[in-house]
């Protein structure tokens, strides 16, 4: 039986309690909003604080980036915290994650970090047209970013983004990164685990729709080895100069047969949650096997698998979980408007089954709170057609 303390107390924590607890660990949680620990799948009970959870566990990790650095500098004096706090710092923040990979020479979008009106303007001048700016710290499902299409918004924008940097109560200054807008022909995604003797496994890469800027759907079918490999030699670099142990996840934009990574989350992530039921070892397994010193698991893909966000909805008709190799995963959360509340992974025997099950699934839901589901089991039906 080992103890892990997870920092967050969200989706994430309870689906490593999930997944941990068939192995003998002792999953606990530390909500960061009432700064106590709880159980992962009861909230409501509370362990102690934040040094008692320290003192209590034998590995402590990350549920997500944004965490306050004193709670970080904390976990990392204990000797038990993995990834490092360095890792999920970058993670968490866009200048560093960009200077990451410059200093790994991995492509990704050209960019300007803009602390001053002279770096706006320079950005003006450097990047064409449309230009995408995203704040440097507490970014999630596409908030705080700006998008540029035409040069007579500049003022209005620099504005706005002036009074939100101002307002910002970071620990750390908050600033703007802006970045050139890639004409991609997908995004993708990899998510894979690397144990803490350096032993590295990843999953196939994942295409990811968004709806709005949030991940709807994921999708893991077979893949093209080229790309594969690409973005296992991305995953490669990124995780020996951090020493990384635990489950990363990379964003790719693929523009031909190029990626240029868009970010990376230094955690278990909403595009790999169809490892739950695509494969042998979940991701949420493979970080707790990573993390306690255990042996990584299988990361093939077992069967074609896409994955359905449930977004500001707290039911499904019962219809859906009918059809064969549907699995629900609810995040027992209170409803709110565009809010992660579950997810339902499709499994199917081959890939135009899967576009079927997609089918069958987008007929049945409500079109209104899944606005791109139906677009999406046509395109992939298209593309099998
Ligand atoms: P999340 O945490 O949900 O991944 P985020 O808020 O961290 O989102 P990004 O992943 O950087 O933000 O951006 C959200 C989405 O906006 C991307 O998945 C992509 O669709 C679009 N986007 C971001 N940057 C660019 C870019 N440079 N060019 C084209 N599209 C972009
Ligand atoms: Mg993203």
């Amino acid at each position: 039986m080992k103890n892990v303390l997870v920092l967050g107390a969200g989706q994430l924590a309870r689906m490593m309690d999930l997944a941990g607890t068939p192995l003998n660990l002792n999953i606990k949680a530390f909500d960061v909003r009432t700064d106590q620990v709880v159980h992962p799948l009861a909230n409501e009970h509370s362990y102690g604080d934040l040094q008692t959870g320290i003192d209590a566990c034998d590995v402590i990790t990350a549920e997500f980036e944004h965490i306050s650095h004193d709670v970080l500098a904390k976990c990392e004096a204990s000797g038990k915290l993995l990834p490092s706090s360095e890792a999920i710092k970058i993670g968490g923040d866009r200048r560093l994650e960009k200077a990451l990979l410059e200093s790994c020479k991995v492509a990704n979008a050209k960019h300007v970090i803009i602390e001053s009106r002279d770096d706006f303007d320079n950005a003006l001048n450097t990047l064409a047209l449309p230009i995408i700016f995203k704040s440097a710290l507490e970014g999630y499902d596409g908030k705080g970013q700006w998008r540029l299409k035409d040069i007579a918004q500049a003022d209005a924008i620099w504005q706005d983004m002036q009074q939100f940097v101002e307002q910002a109560n970071t620990s750390v200054k908050q600033g703007i990164v802006a970045e050139q807008m890639v004409p991609f022909d997908r995004e993708i995604s990899i998510v894979g685990a690397r144990s803490r003797t350096g032993e590295i496994a990843v999953y196939p890469i994942t295409e990811n729709h968004h709806t709005n800027g949030v991940l709807s759907v994921s999708i893991a079918v077979n893949v093209d080895p080229s790309l594969q490999q690409q973005a296992l030699e991305v995953f490669t670099k990124l995780t020996e100069k951090l020493d990384y142990v635990g489950v990363l996840a990379i964003e790719f934009f693929q523009v031909g047969q190029q990626l240029l990574v868009n970010e990376i989350a230094p955690r278990v992530h909403n595009s790999g949650h169809w490892t739950q039921q695509g494969t042998d070892c979940c991701q949420f397994e493979n970080h707790l096997r990573a993390i306690v010193g255990l042996p990584l698991g299988n990361t093939e893909l077992i069967r074609p698998t896409a994955m359905v966000n449930i977004l500001g909805e707290d039911s499904v008709p019962e219809q859906v979980l009918a059809i064969p190799g549907v699995a629900m995963h609810w995040y027992n959360k209170q409803k709110r408007a565009g809010r992660k509340m579950g997810h339902i992974n499709i499994c199917a025997a081959s890939e135009r089954q899967l576009a079927e099950k997609l089918q069958q699934i987008a007929g049945l839901l409500d079109q209104q709170a899944y606005p791109d589901l139906q677009q999406f089991a046509d395109k992939l039906e298209h593309r099998l057609a």
